[in-house]
């Protein structure tokens, strides 16, 4: 049964349990260890990115260029609009608008107690499905990220224990080639390419081709890029990987499960949660395991922190609902944490800049850790992808990369070749992928919301688009498609839905 507790009573109405219970889901934050954050749209509303579907939001900017273009909403991130050659120049315009005005927000309150909760080594990990992108500006790595990219031999693959943060829906500041899936910057240039309603052409097929034209070969056909997002009904094309993760994270017994500003109503992410809510319950300390009151009576909870309350199935995965705004509660528990155990504050004073929310450090990569470590750094020195060019020069023969794992980075092969490449052990890992794609119910309309958030898209290339598919079904990618169906930058779906309390104490 889930407890519902308003953050927002005042002391004189709320009762001594209820505050009780809010300080006690405090000091399971400050103590636990290994925690599970998943996030939603709800943490980025304050940020400053205008809601797109009000009548002065981004869609109307976009109308002004398309006057005669009826596309709103869930329809804006509909892989089906890629059918239509007017609706994709619609959606690469409005992209470009969204991406503007994320660039020039700024991340809420609640990205940064994600961060602090990483420094002070207590994130097991945090997925969202947000494709903002604030959490990797704090310094948190996304799993699109240059920084986790690793490339030996030839072979490109994700360093999974740098991933700090899960974009399940993709990433708005990377862009992606509809041919090759080469994965490139979001540059300036793209932008104003993609302003205009078109679509930039991939240096990385331009460059292979006229490489064999300089050998007096045929050229190839060049592919178009993207935005990087998932859209509904796409998979991701990090759907492995995920995968891969999840199920480690779910082997390392995480203590608490921290759900924060969504609605969870997209199937891919209600499976998720279960699945972590269930190794959680399953992994806490047991109530009669001592005769003392416990230090942490909370261990081993299931916590939702958003406006709306969950709906009924969720009745016996969350344990506590805290109603209230994510920045409101995340202030709280800091607030809490430092009169409970105020050692913890007191060990480095970046971390007094982090609670009292002031933190300067913008630049990603300048990720400083208590003790010294470098960690997670983006910092070009420690990384070999970063100090290079966005735009690769000459890309190596796709027959050397063919037995790459990663078809989101292996730009450079060609569809065929990557057809055929096989998954190492380490990135393939089918119980993950079944655990995550299972039970989907691809239902276009079941269980979406309207927000942004998005996947990835096969544009008007047949061929490579039946080929890309065939290796995500092989792989077992479904759960991407989950997860993807759902943008989530959506500022409005947490607010209005009047409350409705379960066992309110
Ligand atoms: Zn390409």
């Amino acid at each position: 049964m889930t407890v519902t507790l308003d953050l927002n009573q005042p002391i004189a109405e709320s009762s001594k349990q209820a505050r009780r219970i809010l300080d006690d889901i405090s000091l399971a934050v400050a103590k636990s260890k290994r925690i599970v954050v998943v996030t939603g749209a709800g943490i980025s509303c304050s940020c400053g990115i205008p809601d797109f579907r009000s009548s002065d939001g981004l869609y109307a900017l976009v109308k002004q260029q398309y006057p005669d273009v009826v596309l709103k909403g869930r329809d804006l991130f509909d892989a089906s609009l890629f059918r239509d050659s007017t609706s994709t120049s619609v959606f690469y315009t409005f992209i470009s608008q969204l991406k503007r005005s994320i660039d020039a927000a700024h991340p809420a309150e609640t990205h940064r107690f994600i961060e602090m909760l990483d420094k002070k080594q207590k994130l097991l990990r945090s997925y969202t499905q947000n494709i903002d992108g604030f959490e990797e500006r704090l310094g948190l790595c996304g799993s699109s990220s240059e920084g986790v990219k690793t490339s030996t031999k030839g072979k490109s693959k994700l360093r999974l224990k740098d991933v700090r943060n899960v974009q399940l829906h993709g990433d708005i500041h990377r862009v992606r080639c509809t041919l090759c899936s080469a994965n490139l910057p979001f540059t300036e240039e793209y932008l104003d390419i993609f302003q205009d309603g078109s679509a930039p052409h991939c240096p990385e097929c331009i460059s292979r081709s006229n490489a064999r034209v300089a050998r007096s070969a045929r050229p190839i056909k060049v592919g178009t890029l993207r935005p990087a997002i998932v859209l509904y009904d796409e998979a991701h094309p990090l759907g492995d990987e995920i995968g891969t993760i999840q199920t480690k994270d779910m082997t390392r017994k995480p203590d608490l499960l921290v759900v924060m500003g969504t609605s969870l109503k997209v199937h891919g992410l209600k499976r998720l949660v279960k699945d972590f809510a269930k190794v959680v319950h399953d992994n806490a300390p047991s109530s009669q395991s001592t005769s003392k009151a416990p230090s942490n009576p909370l261990a081993g909870k299931v916590i939702f922190v958003n406006k709306t309350p969950p709906a009924g199935e969720w009745a016996d995965v969350i344990d506590y609902h805290v109603a209230g705004d994510t920045d409101g509660w995340v202030k709280k528990v800091c607030d809490d944490w430092r009169k409970m155990i105020p050692k913890d504050w007191e060990i480095q004073t970046t971390l007094e800049d982090t609670a009292s929310w002031s933190v300067t450090k913008n630049s990603i990569g300048k990720v400083e850790t208590s003790k010294g470590k470098s960690k997670r750094s983006h910092d070009a020195e420690n990384n070999p992808t970063r100090g290079r060019k966005n735009q690769p020069t000459a890309p190596t023969s796709p027959s050397k990369r063919r037995t790459t794992a990663n078809h989101y980075s292996a730009q450079e092969s060609s569809p065929s070749k990557r057809q055929a490449a096989e998954v190492p052990s380490t990135l393939m890992d089918t119980t993950a992928a079944k655990r995550l794609f299972s039970d989907t119910t691809n239902s276009p309309t079941k269980e979406r919301e309207l927000d942004l958030e998005s996947c990835e898209v096969n544009l008007p290339k047949p061929k490579a688009r039946r080929r890309n598919q065939s290796i995500t079904k092989k792989s077992g990618t479904e759960f991407s498609a989950m997860l993807a169906r759902k943008p989530s930058l959506d500022c409005v779906m947490i607010s209005t839905t009047p409350r409705r309390r379960k066992g309110v104490v």
